[in-house]
């Protein structure tokens, strides 16, 4: 469902560098650890001096086979490493450890849903490759927007050479996104797969997981337009925004008769406009060549299978175990797996009240409202699992009005509620006064009065106008202070006006 901009079709692929959650590099024993005073954690062989030999690490392998295992893609049974040679100042070897033409992980998909308009449909992204490589170094500019300080105030630039040799996995998209809405939708699916079985921290600020957007645009059903690449695009506002500015760059270009040359282009969030870096280097540029100093990285069978028996449930298996155990639909099923202590909090609340649709509306509604208005995640959530649960029982066996229930949920989520009895449910309920009116006597009296009050809306619901029962429900709700039965009182309505 492509969505046109100013006639045109919008493709967009992804590259996403995940950081391995391994303690140590890529190819030696040096540490990952973020955040350490500039060149102590790069060691002899994260920048290869001479007479050093790169060392795979088994950690980095076996994240490798998970995320493969994690999106149905093929586990390449022998895959080879590859130098990449470029010169940058913060990559003193002259080349980086890639693979090429062989990659560990092939093919594979992401799905995830996304809302069109009023519908929400599901949309699959085909996965290319990924494949295992190396971080570089980094520069650091005095005065620049990193913030590093590294001299005396004159504006001088410097390297840290502690990300060397960082484990990488990057993560290749077919050109199967059609708007930016959908690339944002990929990119936060991808997080979610990689946080959840944990090969990665998925902590972007601190560059653990880093997208580049291939953008390009073209008349629908023509060829592949020309891309131009946006790099490390470290927030999910920041991507949208960037493709967007993008994609109106490109067109107006177009439009100018201009022809769009392959760039590599960064995003400023100041301008909110992206800028171009370099002219794209081909492959050919690269030179690669397989690296002599590592033999081909072979996976038995056996491994995958043992490293899948010891994977936790993935998130679409247990969507679809919601879907069957829960009989949720698959919407709710996918929201309520968006992460482990979600899918755990539904779970617990489902299982104490027994009422699964009722515990994913209040999850997905009222306590995802909530966590967003404070920015908490559902962790710090004031209100538990149990006490959801209790709260739905109340709504089920009549007690309370889902009116009311809103209110109790406000009041525990606050923590009001009674000395003593905090955080019960059926205290809060007590002392806010909302337990619904069970007595039929009582109401009856109110359905008379209001019945005797408003003689017009009576003849007209008798003449044939459905619409006069609300001139009628209205009152009786607020004479019950809302007390009442919305059912009992329709029910007791229909007797009386025959
Ligand atoms: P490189 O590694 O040089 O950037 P690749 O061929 O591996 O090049 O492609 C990188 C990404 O660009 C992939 O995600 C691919 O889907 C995407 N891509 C390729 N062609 C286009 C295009 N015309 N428009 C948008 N994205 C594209
Ligand atoms: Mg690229």
């Amino acid at each position: 469902m492509s969505k046109l901009v100013q006639g045109y079709e919008v493709v967009i692929g992804f590259e996403t560098h995940a950081q391995l959650s391994t303690k140590s590099k890529i190819f030696s024993r040096a540490s990952v650890a973020f955040g350490a005073e500039p060149n102590t954690q790069a060691c002899a062989v994260d920048i290869a001096l001479p007479g050093t030999l790169p060392v795979m690490n088994i950690g980095a392998v076996e994240r490798a086979i998970e995320f493969g295992l994690a999106i149905n893609a093929h586990i390449a049974e022998r895959s080879i490493f590859a130098r990449k040679n470029y010169f940058y100042p913060d990559l003193p070897k002259g080349y980086q450890i890639s693979q090429f033409e062989i990659p560990v992980v092939q093919g594979g998909e992401v799905s995830f849903f996304l809302e069109v308009g009023k519908e929400t449909v599901r949309k699959t992204v085909r996965l290319e490759r990924a494949h295992l490589e190396e971080d570089a170094g980094k520069s650091l500019h005095e005065d620049s927007s990193l913030g590093a300080s590294i001299g005396d105030g004159r504006g001088q630039s410097g390297i840290d050479l502690n990300r060397a040799g960082t484990p990488l996995l990057e993560i290749v998209t077919q050109p199967d996104m059609r708007s930016s809405e959908e690339a944002v939708a990929y990119a936060k699916e991808l997080h979610k797969i990689v946080t959840w079985i944990g090969i990665c921290d998925g902590n972007m600020q601190e560059g653990s997981f880093r997208c580049d957007a291939n953008v390009s645009v073209r008349k629908p059903g023509g060829e592949l337009g020309t891309r131009r690449e946006i790099k490390n695009l470290n927030s999910f506002k920041f991507m949208q925004q960037a493709i967007d500015y993008e994609v109106r760059w490109q067109i107006d270009q177009i439009e100018d008769g201009h022809a769009i040359q392959q760039a590599t282009v960064l995003f400023d969030p100041d301008s909110g406009e992206t800028r171009a870096m370099r002219t794209k280097e081909d492959a050919a540029d690269y030179r690669y060549f397989p690296d002599p100093d590592l033999p081909p990285l072979v996976i038995g069978r056996d491994w995958v299978e043992r490293v899948k028996g010891e994977m936790a449930e993935l998130p679409r298996v247990m969507a679809e175990r919601f879907v069957k155990d829960y009989a949720l639909p698959e919407y709710d099923a996918t929201q309520l797996t968006q992460s482990k202590a979600v899918a755990a909090y539904f779970e617990a609340t489902a299982k104490a009240c027994g009422q699964a649709k009722l515990a994913s509306n209040w999850i997905m509604g009222e306590v995802s409202r909530r966590l967003n208005a404070s920015e908490m995640a559902i962790e710090q959530a004031p209100v538990s699992a149990a006490q959801l649960a209790a709260l739905i029982g109340r709504i089920s066996d009549n007690t309370i009005s889902n009116n009311a229930a809103r209110q109790v949920f406000e009041g525990l989520w606050n923590k009001e509620g009674p000395s003593g009895s905090e955080g019960d449910v059926d205290a809060l309920i007590e002392a806010k006064g909302l337990k619904q009116m069970n007595d039929t006597g009582e109401l009856e009296k109110i359905i008379d009065d209001v019945l005797a009050a408003n003689p017009k809306n009576v003849e007209e619901f008798k003449a044939g106008n459905a619409k006069a029962l609300n001139g009628l429900v209205g009152p009786i709700m607020k004479a019950s202070k809302g007390k009442a039965n919305p059912g009992q009182v329709n029910a007791l309505l229909m007797k009386k006006l025959g």
